[in-house]
């Protein structure tokens, strides 16, 4: 019974979290809540509300097929998936645990897994977004910084606006911003 308390106390400061994110996030942005707004804060449902990342694609400049070239070569493809499939293992052995040896209905567990689930789908985002900034360097280090700064600037006009710590919780790319900052020391606008 006491885990049940704990269970919904947890689910209602993340319900609060996610409100006070995306009031944040207006604000800052001066983008509109939306209905993703309003799904990504009901807890299990935000883990499968998509995110759109641009209002159009970037072109297919020099810079982005380097950038593709170094995932290719770097092999982050099949290091995100080898990622992915540790932490789908976990989560299974999570749940086999409380239903198992816990005596936990589906539910809870099902609701138990999503909370715990946060701070790992945070540290997931944080390394796909190092495997961004090294092919991001890459594209750099082949181009220079003339032809980075073009693109740059083009990503920037490509992307919807997110803040740093909206973009951390539920995006699997870092903002045009943050990949500026890293790879020019500055942050280029649109
Ligand atoms: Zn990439």
């Amino acid at each position: 019974m006491e885990s049940v308390s704990l269970l919904i106390t947890l689910l209602c400061a993340e319900f609060l979290g996610r409100v006070w994110l995306e009031i944040r996030e207006v604000r800052l942005t001066m983008s509109r809540g939306g209905v993703f707004a309003l799904l990504r804060v009901i807890p299990l449902v935000n883990d499968i509300v998509p995110l759109p990342e641009n209002r159009r694609e970037p072109s297919e400049t020099e810079f982005v097929k380097k950038h593709e070239e170094a995932h290719k070569v770097m092999h982050h493809g099949i290091l995100r998936n080898i990622a992915k499939l540790i932490l789908a293992l976990i989560a299974i052995w999570f749940l086999a645990a409380q239903l198992i040896r816990v005596g936990m209905p589906l539910w809870q567990g099902i609701l138990w897994l999503h909370v715990v689930a946060i701070p790992f789908r945070v540290l997931f985002h944080l390394y796909c977004w190092n495997q961004e900034y090294e092919a991001d360097a890459y594209a750099h280090k082949e181009l220079g910084k003339q032809k980075t700064k073009v693109a740059m600037r083009e990503l920037a006009e490509c992307e919807i606006p997110y803040t740093h710590f909206f973009a951390l919780m539920y995006r699997e790319h870092p903002t045009a911003a943050l990949r500026s900052k890293r790879l020019l020391n500055k942050v280029i606008k649109k």
